[in-house]
């Protein structure tokens, strides 16, 4: 397979002149390609393209960057194998998935946000003051946005990214991560098809020196980054520099569960199947740590080993399988020190636990048995790691729960209504499944709160993110 390595400014594909990084698969650990990162006059020329192309596409109609998004999505869908194909090989992840579930939800978010643009609610015009005192609200683009997106789901963070800025008026220079930049270079030639030369843009190259250079550019307004939250703060501080810029921060999370005693436990363990081991667990709202009511403890214990070890992990492109490697070796040293931290301070490998020999990042899924203060309780793994921890009360759950560093997303377990929404309510987490997990609709918001950031991707509410509300009283 050939791939487009080049970076794709102001409507062209041109040579990186920075450094040469390996985009590798991670089944195998074989090289892709090589692709050579932005220098930092190409960063400068890409900033500028956008900023340039700011002073037309702001001025476009709704109803004009309606139907460029709206195309786009077809095109998607047109392309949809090959796009597939790249995502799948450098992301590692099964194909079945991406091509019949990921690609459509990248389509689904460009049409999402190419209809939301013509329908913005807001308050009427009217006389708030007197009755000679029109005010009106206008919400209009912020400029140039700089776009770090991660390697879990290189496509779909993009996509999430690109299609509120733009159908709201922006402009975009987007970093794919260094892990997986071959998708994204791919799509721009669609983007370039039905957008202007300049609105959006990719730049290559890794964070500390492109992805730095690019957040602190002067002519950037908005930074919005999905990554770790060790990157949010450098975000953060890049945006408190010469110029202030807005930010809007997707970082990293911890799922808690809550399982009452009176949970449907088949219903949980199917459901986790998925929502713990899609994409080996590499994903922010994945249900890795169960906190379950002590009375059913052994009995979800026993039925999540035996499906856990039910699992068909391998070669991406079979039809059978349900979750590929991780990313890269260091992902996967880095989720077994997790684990073999966790065995050495005396919590129960119920099931799986080591590396799959070979040349590929593959890892078991794991179930680990460990109280709530262990290591793996607390820290975000990224894997295909779950955690079980006991308690007698459910309000020392909940309080477990918000305890936590982390509030992006959660769910609760309970056949009882009232218990239920009781706990739902109380949770601080930017969203909570009710007897389900990890189910997304492009309609909803999805955001964090503390440590996990804030800002929403998806909804309305995203589109409004990329927007700054303006107030305009006309005096008669
Ligand atoms: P990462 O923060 O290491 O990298 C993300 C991106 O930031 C990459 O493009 C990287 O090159 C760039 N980057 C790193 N340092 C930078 C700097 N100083 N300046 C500018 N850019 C910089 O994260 P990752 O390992 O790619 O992704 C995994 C993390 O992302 C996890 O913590 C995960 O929870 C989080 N994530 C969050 C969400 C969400 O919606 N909240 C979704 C997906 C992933």
């Amino acid at each position: 397979m050939t791939y487009e390595t080049r970076l794709f400014i102001n409507g062209e594909y041109i040579l990186g002149q920075g450094s040469d990084l390996p985009a590798r698969e991670p089944a195998t650990g074989g090289l892709l390609a090589e692709v050579a990162s932005a220098d930092p006059e190409q960063i400068n020329k890409a900033v500028h393209a956008a900023h340039a192309a700011f002073a037309r596409w702001s001025q476009t109609t709704p109803k004009e960057r309606s139907l460029a998004l709206l195309r786009i999505a077809d095109a998607i869908e047109q392309r949809a194998e090959a796009l597939a194909d790249i995502e799948s090989i450098n992301a590692g992840k099964p194909w079945r998935y991406v091509k019949a579930g990921e690609l459509a939800n990248v389509a689904d978010v460009f049409r999402f946000f190419g209809t939301a643009v013509r329908n913005v609610p807001g308050t009427v015009a009217d006389g708030y003051r007197s009755s000679r005192h029109t005010s009106m609200l206008r919400r209009d683009p912020i400029g140039v946005i700089a776009s770090i997106a991660p390697w879990n789901y290189p496509l779909l963070m993009a996509a999430w990214k690109i299609a509120p800025a733009v159908a709201a008026g922006n402009c975009v220079v987007i970093k794919p991560s260094e892990n997986t930049p071959l998708s994204l270079l791919l799509l721009a030639s669609i983007l370039g098809e039905f957008l202007p030369p300049g609105v959006v843009n990719v730049v290559c190259g890794d964070g500390p020196t492109v992805g730095q250079t690019l957040i602190t550019h002067p002519l950037v307004r908005m930074i919005s980054l999905t990554g770790d939250i060790r990157t949010g703060r450098a975000v953060l501080k890049a945006a408190a520099g010469e110029s202030i810029k807005r930010t809007h921060l997707e970082l990293g999370g911890k799922a808690p569960v809550i399982v009452c005693a009176d949970a449907d436990v088949d219903k949980l363990v199917e459901t986790l199947r998925e929502a713990s081991f899609y994409n080996a667990g590499q994903d922010c709202t994945a249900a890795c740590r169960i906190f379950v009511d002590k009375s059913i403890a052994r009995d979800l214990t026993d039925k999540l080993s035996s499906m856990m070890d039910s699992l068909v992990y391998g070669e991406p492109r079979r039809d059978d399988v349900e979750f590929g490697p991780l990313i890269t070796a260091a992902q996967r040293d880095r989720v077994l020190g997790f684990v073999e931290r966790a065995r050495a301070s005396g919590a129960d490998i119920v099931t799986g636990g080591t590396a799959i020999d070979g040349s590929g990042y593959f890892c078991e899924p794991t179930l680990v048995a460990a109280p709530f203060e262990a290591e793996i309780v607390q820290k975000e793994v990224f894997g295909p790691v779950v955690s079980i921890t006991a308690f007698e009360e459910v309000e020392t759950a909940l309080g477990w729960a918000n305890a936590s560093e982390y509030g992006l997303a959660s769910s609760v377990w309970s056949r009882d209504a009232t218990q239920a929404m009781n706990i739902a309510n109380r949770l601080e987490y930017g969203v909570t499944w009710v007897n389900t997990h990890g189910v997304f609709a492009t309609e909803m918001p999805h955001g964090g709160m503390k440590n996990s950031g804030y800002g929403s991707d998806l909804s309305m509410q995203s589109l409004l993110d990329y927007t700054q509300v303006r107030h305009i009283m006309v005096a008669s």
